[in-house]
This record gives C-alpha cells, sequence and structure tokens, in this order.
C-alpha cells in the first residue's frame, strides 16, 4: 500500500502512524474505538485492503469480517448491556469499507431514529402527530459527546479481552 501524506487515516492506523484504541487486530481486520461516537463503546471494524463496499471483498474475507464485527457486537453486548447493537456501514468517505457498531440504549439517538424510522414507515401505522412527535425527539436527543482518553483506554482493553473471548468460543 502506498505509503505518504496522502495516506487514510485507517492505513495511518494500521502503520502506528496514528494514535488509536484498538480492542482487536489481526492481518487482515482490526476492530478500534471511534473517536467520536454516538454512545460509549462505539466502535469500528476496518479491514486492512481498500474496499469502498462490502460486496467488493474476496469470500474469505468477508467471513473472517463478519466473524470479528459479530464477536465484536455481542462483546460490547456483554459489556454495556445495551438492548441492542446496531451496525451502520460506511466507505465512500475513507477507502476502507466499515462497520460503525453502536451499542443501542433506550432513548438514544439511534433507538429514536429507529423509532422514527416505524412512525414514518407506518410499521405499524401511526397518526401523524406521532411521527411529528418521534422526529421533534431525534432532534433533541442529539448531543456531543468526546470520550476522554482514559475512558477509551479502559474501553478498548475491556472490550479487547470480551473479543478474544468471543472468538475463542466461534
Ligand atoms: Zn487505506
Amino acid at each position: 500500500m502506498a505509503a505518504g501524506p496522502k495516506e487514510d487515516v485507517f492505513c495511518r492506523i494500521w502503520r502506528g502512524l496514528e494514535r488509536a484504541y484498538v480492542a482487536y487486530k489481526d492481518d487482515r481486520v482490526m476492530v478500534i474505538m471511534d473517536l467520536y461516537p454516538l454512545e460509549r463503546g462505539q466502535a469500528l471494524v476496518v479491514p486492512r485492503e481498500h474496499f469502498q463496499f462490502f460486496y467488493e471483498m474476496p469470500k474469505g474475507l468477508m467471513e473472517h469480517f463478519y466473524l470479528v464485527s459479530s464477536a465484536t457486537a455481542r462483546a460490547l453486548k456483554e459489556l454495556y448491556k445495551p438492548k441492542a447493537v446496531a451496525m451502520l456501514a460506511r466507505g465512500l468517505r475513507v477507502p476502507h469499507y466499515h462497520l460503525i457498531l453502536i451499542p443501542v440504549r433506550e432513548g438514544s439517538f439511534v433507538d429514536r431514529l429507529f423509532s422514527l424510522m416505524d412512525a414514518v414507515q407506518g410499521f405499524p401505522p401511526v397518526p401523524p402527530e406521532v411521527v411529528a412527535e418521534r422526529y421533534q425527539g431525534l432532534g433533541l436527543s442529539l448531543r456531543t459527546y468526546r470520550p476522554s482518553h482514559e475512558e477509551l483506554e479502559v474501553d478498548s482493553g475491556r472490550l479487547a479481552e470480551l473479543i478474544a473471548k468471543e472468538l475463542g468460543r466461534a
């Protein structure tokens, strides 16, 4: 992979040039704490190679990538006891398709987003004022959260133990 000033942030982390809180790393995939999380414990699963979309990954990597992702989600569930762990995927801003795993807590932004989606999709059907209420609730749940260095250290360490345990079971 080409080095240089234009190198993206994930390649720089792989090469140890950029600070990161690593919860898991092997020769193909790494799990790092999100420095700009919506929720505490939010983690990114990142392949070493460049792919913009998941369907560009070779089969073997795809399996491994999602195996590590599911182990990470189970670890997040055990660590934070959220009602669920949501998965968002990105790959356009940085040339590494990656998953954002988010512990979903009651009343959080992602929780409210799903609730709004249900209302908009009409599943189940709700009156327009309920859609409006949920939309407003989503806006109210927005906040900026920047975890401290100590928090990220502790969380990545605890997550690392749990991911290793989960992968051992797989
Ligand atoms: Zn890269």
